[in-house]
């Protein structure tokens, strides 16, 4: 069997070298005569390929010394909750800016711990759009403030990083990481589910500054205490051996082919042959985001014609575009065009696209 075109919004594709070199160290990982799942994370090749892939991070995204890199699980989920037990106290003040479902889901989760303002927020206009800089009412005291650089199901993506003055900047980076350049000396925290731009799902990296590892907060179990993490290289039990290693290859990966300038330029022309050919459908095919706020990396788009949802499917499947169906609370497609999708999968789902649309326009 081939493989195909996968559009998943995640778990998503991985690059096929990175699945390959996996495949090839799978029985004997670098003469071990074992797999890397079936060794100690204690060991001496666990602990060096943990460091390189720290190491590789570091150079792909620039990230300064004052700047600790974790290692976690419990999913981004996990961390909507845990970033307010680590940040704040009870009575403390978090300003959270919401323009999409993952945005509402960061909130609910961190109500029971941090007292959330919502700052901002594009849902009167159903999350089409970003909410103007100049209408955020931020607190200069709040504890953070916490923002969805790309929100996954709504495909609305902030194109620069917003200025908050000194109150520590918190992005859930789930769905754009590692997708362009960044500065990430302008964040106090940035976490990612690994499952679209990193690796395998079970797997959280973060990006933390240091200082914030010392806000006085409350009791937690240490397990959950970053501090506590960052103190033990990420290894105060065992971690997802196997996601750290599979991430370390896609830095590797990321790493030859350019690193992340060469990445935001691929991203950019995938993201803009798509749009191009949603929005030069006549109709057929609608994209309602605000232009300057479209996701690069997760592009839903409605067929005109509902009733055809299920043979446009059915026959991109066919075609081998696969995973296309929108996120059930939205309906639609979606096309997630993550690293590991190369532009020769935008160009044929753009050719399947315009045969349909040809076909029942
Ligand atoms: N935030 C964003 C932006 C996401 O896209 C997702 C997953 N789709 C999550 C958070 C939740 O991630 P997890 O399943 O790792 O908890």
């Amino acid at each position: 069997m081939s493989r195909v075109w996968n559009f998943s919004a995640g778990p998503a594709a991985m690059p096929q070298a990175v699945l390959e070199r996996a495949q090839r160290e799978m029985l004997d990982w670098r003469g071990s005569g074992s797999s890397v799942m079936e060794q100690s994370h204690r060991g001496k090749r666990f602990i060096a390929m943990a460091a390189q892939a720290e190491t590789d991070l570091r150079a792909l995204m620039g990230i300064p010394a004052s700047h600790a890199v974790l290692f976690l699980q419990g999913g981004a989920t996990q961390h909507f909750a845990q970033i307010p037990m680590n940040l704040a106290g009870p009575d403390d003040r978090a300003d959270y800016v919401v323009t999409g479902h993952w945005g509402e889901k960061a909130v609910r989760e961190a109500a029971p711990y941090v007292r959330v303002q919502i700052a901002a927020s594009s849902g009167a206009d159903k999350f089409r759009s970003l909410p103007p800089r100049e209408g955020w009412t931020l607190d200069p005291s709040a504890a953070y403030v916490h923002y969805t650089p790309n929100e996954t199901i709504g495909g609305v993506e902030f194109p620069d990083v917003p200025e908050v003055g000194d109150v520590p900047l918190v992005a859930d980076m789930s769905s754009n990481i590692l997708s362009a350049p960044i500065d990430v000396a302008r964040f106090g925290v940035i976490y990612a589910g690994a499952q679209k731009n990193i690796g395998p799902s079970g797997l959280v990296v973060m990006i933390i500054r240091r200082d914030l590892l010392d806000r006085p907060r409350r009791p937690i179990a240490s397990v959950l205490r970053y501090a506590e993490q960052a103190a033990h290289d990420s290894m105060l039990n065992t971690p997802n051996t196997w996601g750290w290693y599979m991430a370390g290859l896609t830095f590797q990966w990321l790493r030859e082919q350019g690193g992340l300038t060469a990445m935001a330029e691929r991203n950019r022309a995938k993201s803009e042959l798509l749009y191009r050919a949603i929005d030069q459908s006549g109709g057929f095919y609608t994209n309602p985001v605000q232009p300057l706020a479209r996701s690069r990396m997760n592009v839903p788009f409605w067929l005109r014609d509902s009733a055809l949802d299920a043979l446009f499917l059915e026959e991109s499947e066919a075609a081998g575009l696969f995973a296309l169906k929108g996120h059930k609370a939205v309906g639609g497609m979606r096309a997630s065009l993550y690293n590991a999708v190369p532009l020769e999968a935008v160009e044929a789902l753009v050719s399947f696209m315009w045969d349909f649309a040809h076909r029942h326009g």
